[in-house]
């Protein structure tokens, strides 16, 4: 049997961290969620609060804690654009000081500390499929550098961590991923495109639909997130963990309705600033080093998204931000 850690998974109550709680649980580890719950809500991890090797700390990572733990995973973060958009200031500090804070604890505990990076390094890349070896095409200035400069900042934290101080770290780059649990407000296409769906209301496309997305299941995603936390060689990455089956916009849109029987009905809408062209992860280095790969398709892992936003009471999920 696998040895027990004590897990502490920052951004824990999210859509990601909940769900990367419930798989550790169910590994047998101990798991601490922290979270301050800025896009998120209880309800996402209350079926664990039960569970004996589960505890829950409201916290802000821009703050120090202490704790005694074995393993990091680092997601807090807001991570849909209109969230961390609204207060970019914040997003950045969540960024960067959240990465302080957590690899100096992971330095005092002698941890292995994991940062949920993302596609977003590669900025509006010029080069497709995106490689690990890609250095990124960013907009320093623009709307959604707070995320990705915070991001990309934090990963050259964790290296220097890494080089300076020998803190044993792991670096994820993710790429679109959807599922339940996402938050139905956050203006994320998936979850934006289903629930309007289901009201009844026209799915809005912004620009003309043509840019591209490679859109990965939740499952996927957290095995892939433990498999590089608990790999043997100690590869810390940078490594894309995606899926490859890129779609554009518009035919996402075009599926949701035709998994829910419902008639087309699009609105077309400005493109936001700075919004990629295209997207789409080489999974080469996860599938060699890890040996992962992604199994769920994007028409499976839609119908059962649905299944969950149907079970849902919307009105039930607070609004995080008013720019969902
Ligand atoms: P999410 O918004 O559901 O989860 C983020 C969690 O972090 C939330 O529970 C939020 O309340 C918490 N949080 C935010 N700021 C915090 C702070 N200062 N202190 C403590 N907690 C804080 O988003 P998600 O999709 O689950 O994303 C999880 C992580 O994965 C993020 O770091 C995100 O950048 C990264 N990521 C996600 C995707 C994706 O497609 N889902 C893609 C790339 C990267
Ligand atoms: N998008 C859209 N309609 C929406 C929400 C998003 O057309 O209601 C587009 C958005 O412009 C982007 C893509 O869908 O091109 C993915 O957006 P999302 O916010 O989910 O994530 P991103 O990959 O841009 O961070």
């Amino acid at each position: 049997m696998a040895c027990i850690k004590r897990v502490l998974v920052a951004g824990g109550a999210g859509f990601l961290g909940s769900h990367l709680c419930e798989l550790l649980l169910d590994r047998g580890h101990d798991v601490i969620c922290l979270d301050n719950f800025f896009t998120s809500q209880k309800t996402n991890v209350e079926h664990l609060l039960a569970r004996p090797n589960f505890e829950l700390i409201r916290h802000d990572v821009t703050v120090p804690i202490a704790l005694e733990v074995d393993e990091i995973y680092n997601l807090a973060c807001p991570a849909a654009p209109g969230h961390y958009q609204y207060n970019p200031i914040k997003t950045m500090k969540t960024s960067l000081l959240g990465a302080i804070n957590l690899l100096t604890l992971a330095r005092e505990c002698r941890a292995t500390i994991l940062q949920a990076s993302t596609s977003e390094v590669y900025g509006n890349p010029e080069v497709h499929p995106q490689r690990e070896d890609y250095r990124g095409a960013v907009n320093a200035i623009g709307p959604r550098a707070c995320y990705d400069e915070g991001k990309r900042a934090a990963e050259t934290l964790f290296m220097d961590f890494s080089r300076m101080y020998g803190v044993k770290i792991r670096i994820a780059r993710i790429f679109n991923t959807y599922g339940p649990r996402m938050h139905p407000y956050d203006g994320r296409v998936v979850s934006n495109f289903i629930r309007q769906a289901l009201a009844g209301e026209p799915i809005t496309i912004f620009g003309d639909g043509s840019q591209t997305r490679s859109f990965c299941y939740y499952s996927d995603l957290v095995d892939g997130l433990v498999r590089l936390m608990e790999n043997d060689s100690d590869f810390s990455g940078p490594v894309n963990i995606g899926n490859p089956d890129e779609f554009t916009i518009l035919e996402l849109g075009k599926l949701v309705y035709k998994t829910l029987g419902q008639k087309e009905n699009f609105v077309y809408k400005s493109l936001p600033a700075d919004d990629p062209c295209r997207r789409q992860p080489d999974i080469k280095l996860a599938h060699e080093k890890l040996g992962w790969e992604p199994k769920i398709s994007l028409h499976e892992g839609l119908a059962k998204t649905i299944e969950w936003f149907k079970q849902i009471k919307v009105e039930d999920f607070r609004a995080p931000t008013p720019n969902y």
